[in-house]
């Protein structure tokens, strides 16, 4: 094995030990929760190694940087994910490799979206991106639709050609009154999302959870984990 590759399933080795541990101190079977490998700022060979190592999801957050990679590594069985803040302007070229956005937060990336799966011939996957410290404004600091906008949003996906409703996505506030307790906001988002699929019980996934706290993520119910840094090293640059 090359020395990169000896790293990487490592790395990967040991965030599947934590992913099962999880699941296990919550009664969980390891099936119920989806590692999403976040390879952002890593090169297309990172990806390829990880592909090989049997990774099969993969999320980016800068279309610069994605487009690229995924047509580089366009051979391989990979689920894309797109995790970033999405300008309408960049919403053609995401859909050309994206199987799922993640950070879905506005009508009017809705209607883009819409737009350009149906022009690509493609169903794009949609994720709400839910901020859980919106503040006055209805946004999140990084993003995200406050809890009360989340019923609007998910019917509009729901009714919109070429998207598809999948669920709920949240990245643990910062700031505000979740700031530092993981736990209970990935238990908010559970709630949130029990809601929603009263309406669309298709939508079950729940994404969260990060390198630093996928253990509160599984313990809460979600069903994907986004882990970047714990599998691939400290990014490079910010990212
Ligand atoms: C970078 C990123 C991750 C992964 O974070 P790590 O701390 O590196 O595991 C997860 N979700 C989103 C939205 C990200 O931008």
């Amino acid at each position: 094995m090359t020395d990169r590759k000896t790293e990487l399933a490592g790395n990967l080795a040991k965030v599947e030990e934590r992913i099962a541990a999880a699941c296990a101190a919550a009664g969980r079977k390891r099936e119920e929760v989806t590692l999403i490998v976040v390879t952002k700022t890593y090169p297309a060979s990172d990806v390829r190694i990880l592909s090989g190592l049997g990774v099969r999801h993969v999320a980016e957050n800068r279309d610069q940087d994605a487009a690229p990679k995924a047509a580089e590594c366009s051979d391989l069985p990979l689920v894309w994910h797109f995790v970033g803040q999405l300008q309408t302007n960049k919403v053609r070229s995401v859909v050309g490799y994206a199987d799922v956005v993640q950070s879905v937060d506005r009508a009017r990336l809705v209607d883009a979206l819409s737009r350009e799966a149906v022009r690509a011939g493609r169903e794009v996957g949609c994720l709400l991106q839910v901020a859980l410290d919106a503040g006055a404004s209805g946004r999140g600091e990084r993003g995200g639709v406050a809890p009360g906008g989340i019923e609007e949003l998910a019917a509009l996906v729901a009714g919109s050609p070429g998207l598809r409703l999948d669920g709920l996505m949240t990245v643990a506030p910062l700031a505000g009154e979740y700031a530092g307790r993981q736990r209970a906001a990935f238990g908010r988002l559970m709630d949130l999302s029990t809601d929603l699929r009263r309406a669309h019980p298709a939508a079950n996934m729940v994404s969260a959870g990060m390198s630093a706290d996928l253990e509160e993520a599984v313990a809460a119910g979600a069903t994907h984990v986004r882990v970047g840094t714990a599998v691939l090293g400290v990014r490079p640059r910010l990212g």
